[in-house]
């Protein structure tokens, strides 16, 4: 059974068409990548997933199970902003705590498992300072940290490497393969980088103007593009 399966997903702004009948089945613990130009839709449809926004029209199931009508905090994902999203006047402990408290986790548990994300991430010396004491990358981190300790069924990633510098998000992108590796989790991750998507996807999904135009592996898209558009995003002789 796929672990999320999207089908013929539509979701309008005002009259705008801005995700048009778009169809894709996600395995378990797969890495998914969403490309596409600028304002192709990408966050509109991670956000979709996420249950940040609801579709116009079509069905989204998890495992299985309907959950189009189920709110975000009910879905078993967690997801990772371009912009970190921190508290800024928390501590990273207390960032990567927050949401979990009041939850039936119990507190050992909750300890036990920011100890291991920060020692995963390697942000054990931070966890007493405030977001704005840490550089781009730490807070990057921390981000990511956050998503871990809730220990979801699959992580959403919107661009959330292209605020860092480009020597650091070579860095962080092995960082995230080793991470995948370790967790077996599902990543689906938002990137107009053609290189990310390349070197960290299973599969890339291409978008443009909200449909989509081809679905495949790395190397599918760059021998046998679809199109020019595909051919020309993913950098394949055409
Ligand atoms: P991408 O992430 O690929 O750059 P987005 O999903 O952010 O693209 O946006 C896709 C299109 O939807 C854009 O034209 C954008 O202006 C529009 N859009 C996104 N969110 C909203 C919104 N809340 N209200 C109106 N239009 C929106
Ligand atoms: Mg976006």
């Amino acid at each position: 059974m796929s672990e999320l399966e999207l089908r013929n997903i539509v979701k309008n702004f005002g009259a705008v068409e801005v995700i048009r009948d778009v169809s894709l089945s996600v395995n378990d613990g797969e890495f998914i990548a969403f490309v596409g130009p600028s304002g192709c839709g990408k966050s509109t449809l991670l956000r979709l997933i996420a249950g940040l926004d609801k579709p116009t029209g079509g069905s989204i199931a998890i495992d299985g199970k309907d959950v189009t009508e189920i709110g975000a905090a009910d879905r078993g994902l967690a997801m990772v902003f371009q912009s970190y999203a921190l508290y800024p006047h928390m501590s990273v402990r207390e960032n990567l705590a927050f949401g979990l408290e009041n939850t039936k986790v119990p507190k050992a548990e909750i300890e036990a498992r920011i100890a291991d994300a920060a020692r995963m991430l390697e942000i054990v010396p931070f966890l007493q300072r405030r977001p704005g004491q840490l550089s781009g990358g730490q807070r990057q981190r921390v981000a990511i940290g956050r998503a871990i300790v809730r220990r979801p069924d699959a992580f959403l990633l919107d661009e959330p490497l292209s605020n860092l510098d480009a020597e650091l998000r070579v860095t962080m992108r092995a960082e995230l393969a080793a991470l995948h590796a370790r967790l077996q989790a599902t990543m689906i991750y938002v990137t107009h980088d053609q290189v990310e998507a390349m070197t960290l996807a299973d599969r890339i999904v291409v978008l443009r103007s909200g449909r989509i135009e081809q679905i495949g592996t790395p190397l599918e898209l760059y021998n046998k593009p679809a199109n020019r558009f595909v051919a020309g995003f993913i950098g394949a002789p055409h």
